[in-house]
């Protein structure tokens, strides 16, 4: 019993940290929130792609977020309130200004260059996250890149208008596929669950490295679906939400 004390106080103490402030903080659709945080001067940026952080919220509650972008002064968090949990609510109540700490940046979801397969991107809401940078670099290397990003509302898409931009001017090696759940009847996209289209476009998946982020039933859902199709298993990455 007395390991845990010392486990817990060693990482809280030894863990890479620092302070940041909140510098922009903005609602998107009923369900995120888009944080922008200032970095001190000494902190070496940009972060990894498909890194993480950790944020002490309300001082004492850990919770990890993926790192949206991130230049050399800042980096941006997509929070979600779905939960409705402490980590939801410090972000969604906590004003521009507020110095938070957090840990990392931790880097277990790296983009895999060179491989010369096209990439294929799975997400349900605040799981676009490390996609949103990891699209510039398939950009950067020539790899056409698919993302199929889940959301309830078409304005609880994140970076809704980034992507479109991109795919309009990138039309050979980007397609942005939003799929809702619970579109309005104006809605003239895709509808129904990532998972749906798995299936419907397995020959092209099982060629491509497929990346996945999310909450766990949006995680294993792909995965049951990618074994279904017979899926190469050393072309699957994720990041699980908890
Ligand atoms: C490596 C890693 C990266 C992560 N990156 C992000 C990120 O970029 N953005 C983000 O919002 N979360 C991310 N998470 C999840 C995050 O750390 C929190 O667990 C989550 O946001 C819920 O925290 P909470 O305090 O608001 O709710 P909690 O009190 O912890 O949980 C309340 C309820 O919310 C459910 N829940 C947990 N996560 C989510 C979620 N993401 N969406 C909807 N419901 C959820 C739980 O099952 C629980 O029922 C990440 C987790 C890991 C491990």
């Amino acid at each position: 019993m007395k390991i845990i004390p010392r486990v817990v106080r060693k990482w809280f103490t030894e863990a890479h940290h620092f302070t940041g402030a909140i510098i922009e903080s903005e609602r998107i659709g009923s369900r995120i929130q888009r944080v922008r945080i200032g970095l001190p001067e000494n902190i070496k940026a940009p972060f990894p792609l498909g890194s993480y952080v950790t944020a002490l919220t309300w001082d004492c509650v850990p919770r990890c977020y993926s790192t949206a972008k991130s230049d050399d002064h800042s980096f941006t968090l997509l929070v979600s309130f779905s939960g409705g949990g402490c980590g939801a609510r410090f972000f969604r109540d906590t004003s521009v200004g507020t110095k938070v700490l957090f840990y990392g940046p931790f880097d277990d979801f790296p983009y895999r260059s060179g491989t010369g397969r096209p990439k294929v991107f799975f997400a349900t809401s605040t799981g676009i996250a490390p996609f949103r940078m990891m699209l510039e670099e398939a950009i950067k290397e020539g790899a056409h890149s698919t993302i199929y990003l889940g959301s309830p509302k078409e304005s609880d898409i994140a970076f809704k208008n980034e992507f479109e931009d991109l795919a309009q001017k990138y039309p050979g090696l980007v397609t942005f596929n939003p799929v809702l759940s619970n579109g309005d009847p104006s809605w003239r996209g895709a509808r129904g669950y990532v998972t749906d289209y798995v299936p419907k476009n397995a020959e092209s998946i099982k060629e491509s490295d497929i990346y996945i982020c999310g909450i766990p039933p949006m995680t294993l859902g792909v995965l049951s679906a990618l074994e279904d199709i017979g899926m190469p298993k050393k072309q699957v990455f994720v990041q699980k939400f908890g």
